[in-house]
C-alpha cells in the first residue's frame, strides 16, 4: 500500500473544515448527511470538531461495483430526518465523476431544505462529468483509485487511519 495522505495531515484537515462550518453555521442548526457507507469515519471525526448544535443522518447510495462505477446511482436507504426549511450539508468521502453528488443534490433539493450544500474529504477534478459546486473540500487528489479512512475496495480497508493507494492496482 503507498500511503498517498498521512493520518496527520487528514486530521489536520479535518480539524480546519470543522472551524470553519463552526464559523459559517453560527447560530445555526445544521444537519449533516453522511453518504454511506464511505464517509462514515470523515463524517465521525467531523462532527466531533463542531461546536454548534448539530444533527446527523445518512442515507445510503450504490453505484460501485470494485473499482468500476456502473454509472448508475441508486438510493438504497433513505434520510430518517425530515430536511425541510433545514440547513443541510452532505457528507461525501470523495467526488470523482460528480455523478453521485450530482443525484443526491436533486432528491435532496425536492424537500426544500433552506440551504443545501456539499463537503468532500477528497476531490478528483479531472474524473469530473458532472460539474457539481462543493463548499468545503479536503483534498484535492490524482485520478487514481484510493482507499482507507472509510473509503473501500470489494469492501476492505475501511479501517485504514490514512488514504492510501493499492500496489499494482
Ligand atoms: P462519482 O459518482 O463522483 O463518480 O463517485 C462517487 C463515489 O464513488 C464515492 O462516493 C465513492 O463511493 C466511489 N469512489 C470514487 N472514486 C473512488 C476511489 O478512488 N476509491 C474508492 N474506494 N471509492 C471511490
Amino acid at each position: 500500500m503507498n500511503v498517498l495522505i498521512k493520518e496527520k495531515a487528514i486530521f489536520q484537515k479535518v480539524k480546519e473544515i470543522g472551524k470553519q462550518i463552526n464559523a459559517d453555521y453560527e447560530n445555526k442548526n445544521p444537519i449533516l448527511v453522511g453518504v454511506l457507507k464511505g464517509a462514515f469515519v470523515f463524517l465521525a471525526d467531523l462532527l466531533r470538531e463542531i461546536e454548534i448544535p448539530v444533527e446527523v443522518d445518512f442515507l445510503s447510495i450504490s453505484s460501485y461495483n470494485g473499482k468500476e462505477s456502473s454509472g448508475v446511482v441508486r438510493l438504497t436507504n433513505d434520510l430518517s430526518l425530515n430536511i425541510e426549511d433545514r440547513d443541510v450539508i452532505l457528507i461525501e468521502d470523495i467526488v470523482d465523476t460528480g455523478r453521485t453528488v450530482s443525484y443526491i443534490i436533486k432528491n435532496l433539493k425536492t424537500r426544500k431544505p433552506t440551504s443545501l450544500v456539499v463537503c468532500t474529504l477528497l476531490n478528483k477534478k479531472e474524473d469530473r462529468i458532472i460539474e457539481v459546486p462543493l463548499t468545503y473540500i479536503g483534498f484535492d487528489i490524482p485520478g487514481v483509485f484510493v482507499v482507507g479512512y472509510g473509503l473501500d475496495y470489494l469492501n476492505r480497508y475501511r479501517n485504514l487511519k490514512y488514504i492510501g493507494v493499492i500496489n499494482g492496482k
